[in-house]
C-alpha cells in the first residue's frame, strides 16, 4: 500500500527535477553561449531563454498546485508565465516587437525574430498558466484539466514531427521554431499537472478501475505507437527511395489493418474471458443470495431477530419481534432493549450479557421481557457478535425463541412440587418432634429406674453386672442427647423472623464462646470483612458454629488448626466458605455427611452425634441456599454454603 502511494510521488519529484535541471542548463547555455544545449538536434530550432525561464517558473507552480494556500510568490510566477506568453502571442499574431524576447540574453542564433518563442510554445505556456489558475477553484478544475490535455496534444504532435524527422520547411509556422526539448518538457509538465486532478475528466478515465478505463489503457499505447512506428518505417523507406509512395501507402494500410485486427481480437478474447468469469461470479452471488434469503425466511418464521450496534441501539427487528413485543418497527428502531425490559433481572445479569462486547463468545440465556401493553414474556436468547472487516465487534444479533408457555408450566410445576414438599417436610418434622418428644418420657423412666436399681442394689451386684449397668447408663445418655438433637432439628426455623445479621459480629461471638477450646487447640481463625445478610439469627449462628467446631474437632493432631472464613457476592446470593487444614474427607463421603446421624468415625475417635451438618443443611435451605464441601483425605476441607441475598435481589 505504502509503496503504491510513494512511487508516483517519486516519479513526480524526478520529473520536476528533470525540468528544473534542463531549463537551468538551457538558461546557462544562453548565458555561456553553448549552442549544443540550446538545440539538441543540430540545425533544428533552439529552446529560447524565455521558454527555459517559463519552464523553470512553471515547475514550481506545479509542485504546489494542489495545496489550497498558494503563497503569493507562486501566483506571481503563474502571472509572469501568463503575461510573457500572452505578449509573445501578440507579437507573433500582429508581427510586432514588444521588446520582451531579448530581455535577459541576446539571441545570436536565430535569423528571424531572435529570442522569440514559437507561437506553439507561447500558446502552450499561455494555456498552461490559465490551467494553473483554473486549478485554484473547484468550479474551474475540470476546464483546467481539458486545457492541459490540449497542451499535451500540441506537444505530442511537435515531438512526433521531430521523431519522424520532418524537415522544418514542411512544418507549419505554428510549430516551426518549437525545439524538441521544449516539446518534451511540455509533455512532461502537462502530464504532471493532469495527474493533479485524478478524480476528474480524462485523467479519471485514464487511471480509473472500471473496465472502460482498463480497455483505454490497453488500447491507447497501441493507437499511438503502431501508426507512429509505421509512419516512421514508411517515411524512412520513402526517404531512401526504397519504395514508391503509392505502394508505401498501401503497405501502411495493410499492416495497420492487420495489426489492429489482431490486437483488438486479442483484447476482445480477453474481455470475453473476463466477461464469462464475471457472469459466473454473478450467478454464484445470485445463488448465495437466494440461499441466504431462504435462511433468513426460515429464521424469520421461527425466531425473534434483532440487530443492535455497539451502544445497544436497535437497528433492525424482524416482524416476529414487533408481533410479540407489540411495539411497531418505527417505535423500536433507534431505541435500546430497555423498551422490552421487564426489570426482572439483576444488574449483574445484564452486565454478563454486555461482557460479550469485547469477545468472540455467544451469550445464551433466558430473558424475561415486557410487551408494550405490559404483559410479560420469556425468551430463550442467543446474542451473537457480528464482526466488521477488521475483525472488531460492531453489531450484535439477538435470536430469540418465545418460551413463555414452557416457563409458565415450569413455574406451575415447581410451585406444585414446592407445596407438596413443604407439606411432606412439615409432616416429617411433626413426626420427628412428636417421636423425639414422646421418646424422652420412656427414656427418662428407664434412666431413673436404672439409677434406683444401681443405688439400691449396688452392693449386691457383682462386677459383671456393674459393668453392664454402666453401659446401660452410657447408652441411655447417648440416646437422650440423640433425641435432644432430633428435637432441636425439628424445631429449627419455626420460632424466628428474618432479620439483618452482621456476620462479623456472629463470628466474633462464636470465637469468644469457644475461647477455651481455641486456646487449648492452638487454633487460628482468619476472616476479612464479611457481609450483612438477612437471615434467622439462631440458625446462622448455629450454622457457622457447627462448621467452626467441626473444623477444630477434625484437625490434624500434629498441626496447628487454621480456619479461614470468606464470603463472595454472586448474582443473587452470597457464597460463604469455611476452610480448614484438618484431616479432610474422602470423595465418596462428601455428600453423605450432610444426612442426619451420618458419621465417618467411631465415637471414641471423635465425639459427636452426626447431626451437626444435617443442621447446617437445614439452616442453609431455610435461607434459600445450598451447602457442599470440597475436600480430599488429609488435605483439609472447604465447606461452602450460599445464602439468598434478599437485600440486593430485584
Ligand atoms: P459430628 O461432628 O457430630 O460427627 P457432623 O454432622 O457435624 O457430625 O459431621 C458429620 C461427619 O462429617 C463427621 O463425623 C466427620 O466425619 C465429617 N466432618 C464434618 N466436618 C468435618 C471437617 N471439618 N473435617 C473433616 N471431617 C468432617
Amino acid at each position: 500500500m505504502i509503496k503504491l502511494k510513494k512511487t508516483p510521488k517519486i516519479a513526480e519529484q524526478l520529473i520536476i527535477a528533470f525540468i528544473l535541471l534542463l531549463s537551468t542548463l538551457v538558461m546557462l547555455g544562453w548565458f555561456l553561449n553553448y549552442p549544443k544545449i540550446l538545440s539538441i538536434i543540430p540545425g533544428s530550432a533552439t529552446m529560447k531563454f524565455n521558454s527555459a525561464l517559463l519552464f523553470f517558473l512553471s515547475s514550481f507552480c506545479v509542485i504546489k498546485s494542489k495545496k489550497k494556500k498558494h503563497p503569493l510568490i507562486l501566483l506571481f510566477f503563474t502571472l509572469l508565465v501568463l503575461i510573457i506568453s500572452f505578449l509573445t502571442l501578440i507579437e507573433n499574431l500582429f508581427d510586432i516587437n514588444l521588446f520582451i524576447d531579448n530581455l535577459f540574453v541576446e539571441d545570436i542564433y536565430s535569423s528571424k525574430n531572435p529570442g522569440r518563442m514559437s507561437t506553439a510554445t507561447a500558446l502552450c505556456f499561455f494555456l498552461f498558466s490559465l490551467s494553473l489558475l483554473g486549478l485554484r477553484s473547484d468550479k474551474t478544475k475540470k476546464g483546467s484539466q481539458n486545457i492541459v490535455y490540449f497542451i499535451i496534444i500540441i506537444a505530442f504532435i511537435s515531438t512526433v514531427t521531430f521523431i519522424l524527422d520532418i524537415p522544418a520547411e514542411y512544418k507549419t509556422d505554428f510549430y516551426k521554431t518549437m525545439a524538441i526539448h521544449t516539446s518534451i518538457l511540455f509533455l512532461l509538465i502537462s502530464s504532471l499537472l493532469a495527474s493533479k486532478t485524478p478524480n476528474l475528466g480524462f485523467t479519471r478515465v485514464l487511471i480509473g478501475k472500471q473496465s472502460g478505463s482498463n480497455l483505454l489503457r490497453k488500447l491507447l499505447p497501441f493507437v499511438i505507437l503502431i501508426p507512429f512506428l509505421l509512419s516512421y518505417f514508411l517515411l524512412s523507406l520513402l526517404n531512401k527511395n526504397a519504395i514508391e509512395i503509392n505502394f508505401g501507402i498501401v503497405l501502411y494500410t495493410v499492416i495497420l489493418i492487420s495489426i489492429s485486427v489482431t490486437y483488438t481480437s486479442i483484447i476482445s478474447i480477453g474481455l470475453n474471458k473476463s466477461d464469462t468469469e464475471r457472469k459466473k461470479l454473478e450467478n454464484n452471488i445470485i445463488l448465495r443470495n437466494q440461499e441466504l434469503m431462504q435462511f433468513k425466511e426460515a429464521l424469520d418464521r421461527i425466531a425473534i431477530v434483532s440487530i443492535s450496534d455497539n451502544k445497544g441501539i436497535i437497528k433492525y427487528v424482524n416482524n416476529k419481534f414487533c408481533e410479540i413485543s407489540k411495539w411497531s418497527r418505527e417505535e423500536i428502531i433507534g431505541n435500546t432493549y430497555e423498551i422490552t425490559s421487564s426489570n426482572h433481572h439483576s444488574k449483574d445479569f445484564i452486565e454478563k450479557i454486555s461482557e460479550i462486547n469485547d469477545s468472540n463468545n455467544t451469550w445464551i440465556g433466558e430473558i424475561k421481557n415486557k410487551t408494550k401493553d405490559g404483559k410479560l414474556y420469556w425468551t430463550e436468547t442467543a446474542v451473537i457478535p457480528l464482526k466488521d472487516k477488521l475483525g472488531n465487534n460492531f453489531e450484535y444479533m439477538a435470536i430469540k425463541q418465545d418460551i413463555t408457555e414452557r416457563k409458565e408450566n415450569e413455574e406451575l410445576l415447581a410451585s406444585k412440587y414446592v407445596k407438596q414438599l413443604e407439606t411432606k417436610n412439615k409432616e416429617l418434622e411433626q413426626f420427628a418432634y412428636i417421636a423425639s418428644h414422646d421418646l424422652q418420657e420412656p427414656l427418662r423412666t428407664i434412666t431413673s429406674f436404672c439409677n434406683i436399681l444401681y443405688t439400691e442394689y449396688n452392693e449386691k451386684l457383682d462386677e459383671q453386672a456393674k459393668i453392664s449397668f454402666r453401659f446401660i447408663r452410657q447408652a441411655t445418655g447417648r440416646m437422650s442427647s440423640l433425641i435432644k438433637a432430633l428435637l432441636d432439628y425439628s424445631r429449627l426455623g419455626y420460632e424466628e423472623e428474618l432479620i439483618l445479621i452482621d456476620c462479623n459480629i456472629v463470628i466474633k461471638d462464636i470465637i469468644e464462646d469457644l475461647n477455651t477450646t481455641i486456646k487449648l487447640t492452638n487454633t487460628k481463625i482468619e476472616f476479612k470483612k464479611l457481609p450483612e445478610i438477612s437471615g434467622y439469627k439462631t440458625g446462622v449462628r448455629l450454622l457457622l458454629q457447627n462448621l467452626i467446631t467441626n473444623a477444630i474437632k477434625f484437625r490434624k493432631k500434629d498441626t496447628d488448626c487454621i480456619i479461614k472464613i470468606n464470603a463472595l457476592k454472586k448474582e443473587n446470593f452470597i457464597e460463604f466458605s469455611v476452610e480448614d487444614n484438618g484431616i479432610g474427607i474422602a470423595k465418596e463421603y462428601q455428600k453423605k455427611i450432610f444426612a442426619i446421624f451420618q458419621r465417618l468415625h467411631l465415637k471414641n475417635e471423635y465425639e459427636g452425634t452426626g447431626i451437626g451438618l444435617a443442621h447446617c443443611q437445614k439452616i442453609v435451605n431455610l435461607h434459600g441456599g445450598e451447602i457442599w464441601v470440597e475436600s480430599s483425605l488429609n488435605n483439609g476441607s472447604k465447606f461452602y454454603f450460599t445464602i439468598l441475598n434478599e437485600k440486593e435481589k430485584k
